[in-house]
């Protein structure tokens, strides 16, 4: 009931917020569309993001009065991605399969000592603005830390040619027999262009 109340206000962006949670968790089943979140230049989501899992109020009491509206996030995030070869720009199907499991302060929470060592538990602590937390922010974060940084489309890719710019995996070139003196290689660069 709140979470479509809530969408009907946010149709692009879900935001998580403590009075949605007080009385009792709230429920994830999301799908978040391709070309809703931008990833990163090389990064491409391919289908719809599936996202289940729940969001809980948790109370952090800090001394007598102050009380800290923590929002804890565990879900699992299930979609395909394409990334590109670092070395050849191919793309590179990839999929993410992961459970997430992270907790959210009120951004200036924790004041000017920054962001403290995590306690309890392993669980990361992240920060949400006080108009609440994006569950696609969330989501972005861990995809971003679930993909490789550098992605190979094959353990042996042999890249692209750095003088003619030909994919060396799927054809061959002469630019490798002949010494490039650097002096020549825009020549070279021109030559090539000229030709095509
Ligand atoms: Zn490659
Ligand atoms: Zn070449």
């Amino acid at each position: 009931m709140i979470d479509a109340l809530f969408r009907k206000s946010y149709a692009e962006s879900m935001l998580i917020t403590p009075s949605q949670l007080v009385d009792e968790p709230l429920k994830l089943d999301e799908s978040i569309a391709e070309g809703t979140i931008e990833y990163a230049p090389d990064i491409r989501q391919i289908n719809p993001l599936k996202i289940t899992g729940k969001a809980e109020l948790l109370l952090e009491h800090r001394g007598s009065r102050e009380v800290v509206e923590d929002i804890r996030l565990r879900a699992h995030v299930h979609g395909r991605f394409e990334q590109l070869c670092a070395r050849c720009l191919d793309h590179v199907a990839q999929t993410v399969d992961t459970d997430m499991d992270l907790i959210f302060r009120p951004s200036g929470a924790d004041g000017e000592a920054g962001e403290r060592a995590i306690t309890e538990d392993e669980t990361e602590i992240g920060y949400y603005e006080s108009s609440g937390l994006s569950l696609e922010d969330a989501v972005r974060e861990q995809v971003l830390l679930t993909l490789p940084g550098r992605a190979i489309c094959q353990p042996d890719c042999k890249g692209l040619c750095p003088h003619c710019g030909i994919n060396r995996n799927l054809a061959s070139c002469e630019c490798a027999e002949k010494p490039i003196d650097p002096r020549l290689s825009v020549l070279a660069g021109l030559n090539v262009g000229s030709k095509a």
